[in-house]
């Protein structure tokens, strides 16, 4: 449920409202807009109603949230969120681009990829250090020595970090050196590591899980909100369907349905989102047409010889006409990039 104070209600009946709630055992989320107070309460559906909230002072009105998931709802709060990762700002009408190559390979790569990506406007370096990798054979990131690249880059360049965390056990790790923790597609439910994250201060990119639906997708944000960890960004990756042509099938539906249910900010992936270099361009563009507060695309120096996706990454020719037409788009729907 969730209780909306007056325009008038004072700091003071908030408290007292918050107090009494937490006192019987309830978790209390509060959520300061423009105009309105809104607190949210999770816990005992009885005993909640049993509590005659509308007849405390300063309150305007309960509501009763009828989907599972709350803290990520609109209705808890109607102002779009802005995620700030240390001093970038995603959601509302900042627009972020995360780029950079699908794995850490080598100092070199690394490095080059980072000044290729700034140059053409990208205010984050992605790139990621541990690898979860559909076959054990496969290359499996460098680990802590890709974190050591990864900051060296920014060290550089002035990009923000993100990049993957892929177990609770590197939590602390990939903390240390990233800005902004990314929760892979795989991982979208690992609990735990949703519960984990949820307990750091560092703000979380939530990519959509390769079958889940959006209200599980939600769900999962849901619980990173709930360890009392705000700053989420969820990022739309493409989805399992039938089709064999594109590698999933991204669903730029989902990124007007999440703007209408939740006030998150949520990115594009159209490099996973399609699997093929040729459609990274135009879906892009689509992304953003869409309304999506942002991109994550894949950027290889030389994608020929990329350990892992080369097939959908841009070389940084192509990433550079994207940006400038990502840019273009921007600016139709009012968005800009600090
Ligand atoms: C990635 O971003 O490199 C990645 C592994 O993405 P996803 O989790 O969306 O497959
Ligand atoms: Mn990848």
């Amino acid at each position: 449920m969730i209780i909306v104070m007056g325009p008038e209600a004072t700091q003071e009946q908030v408290h007292v409202i918050m107090n009494k709630l937490t006192a019987l055992g309830l978790k209390v989320h509060l959520s300061e807009g423009a105009t309105r107070t809104i607190i949210g309460i999770i816990g005992n559906k009885q005993l909640i109603a049993q509590l005659s909230i509308e007849a405390m002072d300063g309150v305007e009105k309960t509501v009763s949230v009828t989907v599972d998931y709350k803290l990520v709802s609109r209705e808890f709060k109607q102002d779009d969120t802005i995620v700030d990762v240390g001093g970038i700002l995603i959601g509302g009408n900042h627009l972020a681009v995360m780029a950079g190559p699908c794995a850490v390979e080598s100092r070199e790569q690394l490095l080059q990829s980072a000044f290729i990506v700034k140059e053409a406007g990208a205010q984050f370096l992605r790139g990621g250090a541990y690898k979860p990798r559909t076959s054990p054979y496969a290359f499996q990131g460098l680990e802590e020595k890709g974190l050591e690249m990864l900051a060296e880059a920014r060290e550089k360049t002035g990009l923000k970090i993100v990049t993957e965390v892929v177990d609770v056990e590197s939590v602390p790790v990939v903390s240390a050196y990233a800005d902004m923790l990314q929760i892979g597609s795989r991982n979208m439910q690992n609990f735990q590591l949703l519960k984990t994250v949820g307990k750091t201060n560092k703000p979380v990119l939530l990519k959509r899980g390769l079958s889940a639906t959006i209200n599980e997708w939600l769900n999962a944000a849901e619980y990173i909100m709930s360890e009392g960890n705000y700053n989420v960004v969820l990022c739309e990756r493409g989805i399992r369907t039938y089709e064999e042509y594109t590698r999933n099938t991204l669903d730029l539906s989902a990124v007007a349905a999440v703007k209408n249910i939740s006030h998150l900010p949520i990115i594009v992936d159209p490099s996973h989102g399609t699997g093929r270099w040729k459609l990274v361009r135009p879906m892009a563009r689509a992304g953003i047409a869409a309304g999506a507060d942002g991109l994550m695309i894949e950027v290889h120096p030389n994608p020929a010889e990329a350990l892992s996706d080369g097939k959908q990454s841009l070389t940084p020719e192509n990433f550079e006409l994207t940006m400038q037409e990502v840019k273009t788009i921007a600016q139709v729907m009012g968005k800009v990039m600090a």
